[in-house]
């Protein structure tokens, strides 16, 4: 249930109200709704009856919670948007009026491939880097990344570039290992239920970037990323990268109306992944043009120096000159969109330049 105080309710009044439901076993959360504050309460739903609680002193009402996802929902604090900040020294931003681009590999083949790579999308405006070290493969005998030299070469060319870095994790045990070396940890599709995996990320302090799974609903999502604020990370980027459909023509289906229908169930940014939706090169710039004009935050783009000889999704990246123009494209459709391409000052970035 989520708890109304009245408007004019005093200080003491709420954390009398917090403390009784606390000691009844509840964990509450407040957000604000205009003036007022709202309650948020977790747990045993039945440890206090609602009646009880609409008798307490600066009570204006108890009400039901409206969806199943609490914390990734809107009911508790309707006005709010979670901007989530990357890198250390918060070099790019998302869920804000920017339009965040992660641009790198679809995987890390090496060092200088990805320093070349980290160069050129930085140069053409990206705020952050995209590259895999662990991927997770449909076949076993499919190049499954570099592990962790691909790791070190990424925290390396974060360095090198000022570029935070974008890396997926697949497995549990080696969340720690991941946020050692990276700036947001990335869930992909096929990992988006596996609930020990988000119960790790949501215990460190590193953005999580949450991919939508290849047949799973908009609500599944939410609550994919529900575990993810339950554990206590709060920074959460959601990510559409298409849906399994009956259609061959294109890898996925890039559910377009997902974004606006995220926007309103959530406060957390949503990006969107027009290289994995489409599967081809030709298909990413009209993908992320309507992205951004159904309301994306943002956008992540495979991009490699070589695309012919990638070892994971060439068909479907761009080269260097490709996202140059890229980027190039989409300044009008962001302009519309009332959204900037922001391109943060960082040494790296004129090192690069
Ligand atoms: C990727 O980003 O390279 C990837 C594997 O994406 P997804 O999980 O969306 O398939
Ligand atoms: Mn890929």
């Amino acid at each position: 249930m989520v708890i109304a105080m009245q408007a004019h309710a005093t200080a003491e009044q709420v954390d009398a109200v917090r403390e009784q439901l606390e000691q009844a076993g509840m964990r509450t959360v407040a957000g604000r709704d205009g003036v007022r504050v709202l309650i948020g309460c977790f747990g045993e739903v039945d440890a206090i009856a609602p009646v009880a609680v609409a008798t307490l002193p600066g009570v204006e009402s108890v009400v039901p919670w409206r969806t199943p996802y609490r914390l990734a929902g809107r009911q508790l604090s309707p006005a709010a948007r979670t901007v989530v900040r990357l890198g250390d020294g918060a070099q790019a931003s998302v869920g804000d009026a920017s339009l965040l681009v992660i641009a790198g590999p679809c995987s890390v083949e090496g060092r200088e491939m990805l320093l070349e790579a980290a160069r050129g999308v930085g140069r053409a405006g990206a705020g952050a880097l995209r590259g895999g070290a662990f991927k997770p493969r449909t076949s076993p005998y499919a190049f499954q990344g570099l592990g962790l030299d691909a790791l070190r070469w990424l925290a390396e060319v974060r360095r090198e570039t000022g570029l935070p870095v974008v890396t997926e994790v697949l497995d549990p045990r080696q969340v720690d290992l991941v946020a050692e070396h990276a700036d947001v940890l990335q869930v992909g599709a096929r990992n988006m239920q596996n609930f020990p995996l988000l119960a790790e990320v949501g215990r460190v302090r590193r953005p999580v970037l949450l991919k939508r799974g290849l047949s799973a609903t908009v609500t599944e999502l939410l609550l994919a990323a529900e575990y993810v604020l339950a554990r206590g990370n709060r920074d959460v980027i959601l990510c559409e990268r298409g849906i399994r459909t009956f259609e061959p023509a294109t890898r996925n289906t890039l559910d377009i109306a997902a974004i606006p229908v995220l926007r309103a169930e959530t406060h957390l940014p949503v990006i969107v992944d027009p290289s994995h939706a489409g599967g081809r090169a030709d298909l990413v710039a009209p993908l992320a043009y309507a992205a951004i004009a159904a309301g994306a935050d943002g956008l992540i783009v495979e991009v490699h120096p070589h695309p012919e000889a990638a070892r994971s999704d060439g068909d479907q990246s761009l080269s260097l000159a490709g996202f140059t123009e890229l980027m190039r494209g989409l300044t009008p459709f962001a302009a519309a969109a009332g959204r900037t391409l922001v391109q943060p000052h960082t040494p790296g970035r004129e090192a690069a330049a």
